[in-house]
Formats: structure tokens, C-alpha cells, sequence
């Protein structure tokens, strides 16, 4: 956030700023908008949704106890860092989602598993949403939500994703972990040193193919579910980590073993090489 604000301010009072420019600004969003939109608020979130979205007190409920697990499950890792309550935006129909994210992304850089909602990690972090009932949307915003409280990390995407999965699957059940061997036939088949590289770089998962995409996601998942066993060198891991190497120089200091050792028992990777990756 800009030092213009901030400046001279105490913590409370750069909430309170943030926080105010916020509802400035989602009332400026609803005169823009043909359909009639409402903001609503509770104690960390705040909510601009279709006037007449019927599960509105049911989603701010599960935001609040959602995010409170999220904090207290990793601790050291997840963060409530940022000023002003989180922002989650639903929008109506299609046409007013893809308009909307359109002015944050370029069509081909928006993440596959954003058909229902994506966080925006660029400037004012937002949830956006399309505007369903809540039981359609509760995996999407506990995995998005993940993301909106590993944002003061420099994660690589895998590590990202990996935890974000991770959180989603704890709170609502939706994607239970399996690594039979039907899974690791399908990852020893599918990657090559090439694919392995976009693995590393977090291209894979922004892949069009849905094999290279989901595979990406399982086996960001796969790293995770076995770091998480050992909690407190993760946690060491996780906050040293930084998207610029993968990872890779964060985990040998952690673990003392190269990155690319954690995938043996699945297929053969290669180490993270940024000389690969394309720019
Ligand atoms: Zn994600």
C-alpha cells in the first residue's frame, strides 16, 4: 500500500483509512453497475454482493470462521498482514466476472480453477466471485481465501497451490488427498524434464491442458501433504521459500537435501533450473 496514506498513522488508524477507501470505493463500483449491488460488513470482511443475493449472512458467517481456521491451522505461515478488511466481491453473471477480472488479467494469465472465483493478489487484495449460492462457492473461497493470507510470502506457485488445496480440502472435505499407484503411474507417464521445469517455474498450473494442469495441482499437493509432517522445519521452509528458485535453495538450508529428492519416490525430476524457464 502507498506511503500517502499511511504516513503519520498509527496501525488502528491505517485500518481505518484502508477500510474507508475501501466503501469509497465499492460505492463508486455499485453507481457503475445496471444491477443493484449492496456492501455489507462483519469483523474482517467486507462484502459487495447483488442487492439481492439470498445467502449473504451465511457467507460472511463462513468467511469469519473460515478465516479464523485458516490463521490458526498453519500457524507461522499464515498471516492476517494488510490493512483494511478483506474484500469479496460477487458478481452477478458472467458477462460482469469476466469484465471485471479483464481489467487485472489478460484472458490467457488467468489461472485454470478460476471458473468461480480467483483471488486478486494486485494492489487492494480481493476475493472476486461469481455470485452463487454459497454451497457452490465454499471450496473456491476456502481455497482463495488460503492464498489471500500467504500473500506477505514470495511462495512458488506449487507451494502456493499446494497449501491452498491443502486448506480447501481441510475446510470443506472437497478434494481428499490420494496418491495410489494409479496416480503415480499417471505422473511417471506424464512428466518429462521440460514439463518438470514449468512445474518449478508455476506455468504449469496456468497450463490449457487439463492433464498438465491437474497433474500440477496433485503433485504440488503430493510435496505439501509429505512436508506437513513434520510441522516446524515446514514452517522454516515455507518462510524461507521464494518463487525466484523454486524453492530450492530455502529447502536444501531447511532439509539439507536437494528439492528435486522429495519426488523420487514418484518419478524422476529434475532439479528446478532457471536457465530453462521461459521469461
Ligand atoms: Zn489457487
Amino acid at each position: 500500500m502507498s506511503d500517502p496514506v499511511e504516513q503519520g498513522l498509527s496501525e488502528a488508524q491505517k485500518h481505518d483509512a484502508w477500510h474507508q477507501i475501501a466503501k469509497t470505493w465499492l460505492s463508486w463500483l455499485a453507481d457503475g453497475c445496471k444491477t443493484a449491488y449492496q456492501q455489507s460488513e462483519s469483523k474482517e470482511f467486507l462484502v459487495f454482493a447483488p442487492a439481492n443475493y439470498a445467502d449473504r449472512d451465511a457467507l460472511h458467517a463462513f468467511l469469519e470462521s473460515s478465516y479464523q481456521t485458516i490463521l490458526h491451522h498453519l500457524p507461522g505461515i499464515t498471516s492476517p498482514e494488510g490493512y483494511g478488511k478483506h474484500l469479496v466481491i460477487l458478481l452477478h453473471d458472467n458477462d460482469h466476472f469476466q469484465r471485471y477480472l479483464g481489467y487485472f488479467y489478460q484472458q490467457s494469465s488467468l489461472p485454470m480453477t478460476c471458473d468461480d472465483g480467483v483471488f486478486v493478489n494486485d494492489g487492494y487484495g480481493q476475493l472476486v466471485l461469481r455470485a452463487h449460492p454459497l454451497a457452490d462457492l465454499a471450496s473456491t473461497i476456502a481455497h482463495e481465501l488460503t492464498h489471500a493470507c500467504l500473500t506477505h510470502l514470495a511462495l512458488p506457485v506449487w507451494l502456493d497451490e499446494g497449501l491452498a488445496d491443502y486448506m480447501e480440502d481441510h475446510l470443506c472435505g472437497s478434494a481428499p488427498f490420494y496418491l495410489n499407484d494409479d496416480a503415480i503411474g499417471q505422473h511417471q507417464a506424464f512428466w518429462t524434464p521440460t514439463k518438470a521445469q514449468q512445474f518449478w517455474q508455476g506455468r504449469s498450473f496456468f497450463a490449457d491442458d487439463d492433464e498438465h494442469c491437474g497433474l500440477s495441482y496433485h503433485l504440488a499437493r503430493a510435496l505439501v501433504q509429505t512436508l506437513l509432517a513434520d510441522y516446524p522445519p515446514f514452517k522454516q521452509f515455507v518462510n524461507l521459500a521464494n518463487w525466484s528458485d523454486a524453492g530450492a535453495g530455502a529447502f536444501i538450508k531447511v532439509y539439507e537435501q536437494p528439492i528435486e529428492a522429495l519426488l523420487a519416490p514418484v518419478f524422476d525430476c529434475p532439479a528446478p533450473d532457471k536457465a530453462q524457464w521461459l521469461k
